[in-house]
This record gives C-alpha cells, structure tokens and sequence, in this order.
C-alpha cells in the first residue's frame, strides 16, 4: 500500500511541493478523514499560513535565465494548482493528479490523446455534455465512438476492435443510475491493451475509487461533489501510470485548459469536508428514495441502493454508499405532470448541476440532456418525464414534505 500510493510528483510539481511529500506520504496512510482534510495542505513555508495561498500570479521571478525555484509561468505550473492536484492524486489512491478548468476540459485532454482513425468504446447512459463533446466535436477530427450499454461488460468486449483505443465509462450513470462493473470492465480492458477512464463524478472519491478496481484514469467534474458548494466550474484527471501523466501534463499545458487559483483553493476547501458532506448526502437518499417509492402517484425510482436494482450487488461491492442522486418517473407520463412537479418545489430549486449542499431538481430532457437527440434520449431509456433528484444535505423531514407538496 505505502509503495504503491508514494507520491512521484517530480515532473510536474515543484521543489517547494516535492519537500512536502513527507507530510503527505505520512497523511495518505492515515484514515479517510484525516487524509481528506491533510491532502495537499502543508502550512504556507514563507508565512505559517495553515491555508494553501491563493497564488494569483501569471509568472515568477528567476535569478539568472533559467534559474527558478521550480514555477516558470502560471499555465504550466501554480503552487495553488499543485497543492490541489497532490489533494486529488491522494483522495483517489493515484500517483499524479491533473486539475482543469472544467469536467469536460478534463475529458477533452483524454480524447486528445488518441488520433485519427482511433476508435472509443463508450456508454450509451451518460452525461450529455460528454456525448456532445465526443459526436459534435471530436468526431470530425477522424475519431469514431461506439455506443454501448456497459452495464453488460459482454457488450463492450463485442465491440472492441483493432482500432479501439480507450473504453469511457461512467458509474453511477447521469441520470439513470445505471452501474457498470468497474473491475470486469478493467480485466476486458487489460487484455485488449485499451485505456479506461472512469468519470467518477457521481460517486465522488469518497465513495468509490476506480484506480482500485483497475482503471487508468479517474476523471472528474470537480464542480460537482468535489467542490460541493455549487461555486466553481472544474475538473479534474487522476492516474498511476508515468506515460500518461506524462501525455496529458503536455496536453494540459499546450492546450492551456487550467483552472485559475481562487478556483483550485475552492476545491481544495471542499475536499476537506467531503467525506462529512457525502455520509449525509447517502443517509438522505437513502430516506428520500424509500419515500419516492412508496408514493401512490410515482412510478418507477432510479436509485442504485434498492436491492432489486439490477446491478444492486455490484454497487454495494464497489462502492462505500449509494450516494445522493436519484431519478424517478410519475404515473401520469404527461410532460405537464412532470412539469407541474419541477415547478412548485421548494427547497430543491430547480437548476441544472449537483452535488452541492443544497437540493437541486432538474428534468434531464430539457435541461441537462438536451444535446443528445430525442429518439437516441428514449432508445436508452430516458424519458420525457423523468425527474432527477440532487439531493443536498438539509433536513431530510423538509426535502420529503417539499417533495410530497410537489407531486401533491
Ligand atoms: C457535470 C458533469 C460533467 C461535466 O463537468 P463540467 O464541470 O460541467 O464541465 C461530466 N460528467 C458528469 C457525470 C457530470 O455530472
């Protein structure tokens, strides 16, 4: 365990973070608690400041040409930045972290690291942000993306070919909370000699941990829990391998997709509350999901904590809580009854995101999941009236009686 968390920051952090590593090899052993309020911070060498500064600099002084202490201009290297990346790399159990200035810039700089002719293996239920980055963008440069319902790992080995480079999963999924098997897809992935990024948005750190279970990369949407005050747009890339640290610190910098200081403090701030946020988040979904299902005038509830879930087992192995996302469906299917639901909410407020602290509603095909086509939106699953559910940390006794005044 310690040989295989130890931090090889070199290449991309500086001398000032690599004296750090100590303090941070010491706190990556220690219980989840302690180690999500110690990752990255050290108290500020210069000050004593207990809180990482916000170094809000374009460039740093050098004595001579070429003489710097490890920090030569903001794109390439921030000391704000470097100490939220050591927090992420840690709170993942990886090597290297990589923070962009958003979720889908993090996916962005994954898909730049294949060609022309490459082919991508992905699921079919995702965020629809990805799904329009892959087939509106990426796909007139030459890269091909195959869709597959990966809650069946079969089907992902099916569709693998010679030219398949990366295989792009994410579990629980946005909004239908489908599960996939992070470690069947991982040994499929292995022996096709494939790349597998898990967008580990929904889960949060906390809860589950793909690098674990065999995956290559960990992407986030840190404005999401990682933040978790609903005050920041970013992302972020979590890996082991040196290669591709490598790859994607070149494509990080050359591309230019950073996330500013004040941001990457935000995030390292959230992080020291996430395993605190996330228990709550999971004991309110878990009473908001049973209240939901009860409900005469609900139909069905997508919430991977019910044991008649389809792939219940697989999340209960993989992950450490079902978390605070759910969907569900009226027995009216009319858009109006979902409509009249959306709008007299509250205490959620109705917008688009999660993951925050405070209970967010939100209807997928208008909002959120707009950019993937109606007929493709219904193929797999997502209905006109779907209802999905962030829900945030107040009293559980409140979100339920605003959501029983709102499905009336
Ligand atoms: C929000 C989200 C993204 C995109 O992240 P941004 O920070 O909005 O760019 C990607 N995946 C999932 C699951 C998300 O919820």
């Amino acid at each position: 365990m310690c040989s295989r968390n130890a931090y090889k920051i070199k290449n991309i952090l500086s001398d000032r973070i690599i004296k750090t590593m100590s303090n941070n090899q010491f706190f990556q052993n220690k219980k989840t608690a302690t180690k999500f309020i110690h990752a990255g911070a050290e108290p500020d060498p210069s000050t004593g400041a207990i809180m990482t500064p916000i170094f809000q600099t374009s460039t740093y002084v050098q004595s001579s040409p070429g003489q710097h202490k490890g920090y030569e201009y903001a794109r390439s290297q921030n000391p704000t930045r470097a100490a939220l990346e050591t927090a992420l790399a840690m709170i993942e159990n990886g090597h290297y972290a990589l923070a962009f200035s958003s979720g889908v810039a993090a996916t962005d700089a994954v898909i730049k690291l294949l060609s022309p002719g490459d082919e991508v293996i992905a699921a079919n239920d995702m965020y629809g942000g990805t799904y329009r980055l892959f087939t509106k963008v990426f796909e007139k440069f030459g890269i091909t993306f195959t869709y597959v319902d990966t809650t069946n790992p079969e089907n992902i080995s099916k569709a693998l070919t010679e030219k398949s480079k990366l295989i792009w999963i994410e579990t629980p999924t946005n909004p239908l909370m489908n599960i996939t098997d992070i470690k069947a897809v991982a040994a499929i992935s292995k022996k096709a000699g494939t790349i597998l990024c898990v967008d580990n948005t929904f889960a949060s750190p906390y809860l589950q941990n793909p690098l674990d279970l065999g995956a290559d990369i960990v992407m986030h949407s840190s404005t999401k829990y990682l933040g978790g005050h609903s005050d920041v747009i970013q992302g972020a890339l979590i890996m082991n391998d040196v290669s591709l640290k490598d790859q994607l610190y070149f494509i990080q910098k050359s591309c230019g997709a950073v996330p500013g200081p004040f941001d990457c403090f935000l995030v390292l701030r959230g992080i020291k509350t996430l395993h605190v946020r996330m228990k709550a988040h999971c004991e309110n979904g878990i009473a908001v999901a049973h209240f939901l299902r009860s409900h005469p005038k609900v139909d069905k509830v997508y919430w991977c904590g019910f044991e008649d879930h389809p792939n219940h087992m697989i999340a209960k192995n993989q992950m450490k809580g079902f978390g605070g996302m759910l969907s569900f469906t009226l027995k009216d299917t009319s858009i109006e009854a979902a409509t009249k639901v959306l709008s007299s909410t509250k205490v959620f407020s109705l917008a688009e995101s999660l993951g925050g602290v405070e209970s967010l509603i939100n209807h997928p095909a208008s909002m959120t999941h707009a950019s993937i086509p109606r007929e493709e939106r219904i193929k797999n699953g997502l209905s006109d009236g779907l209802i999905r559910l962030s829900i945030g940390i107040e009293d559980v006794e409140d979100l339920i009686e605003d959501l029983q005044q709102a499905i009336g």
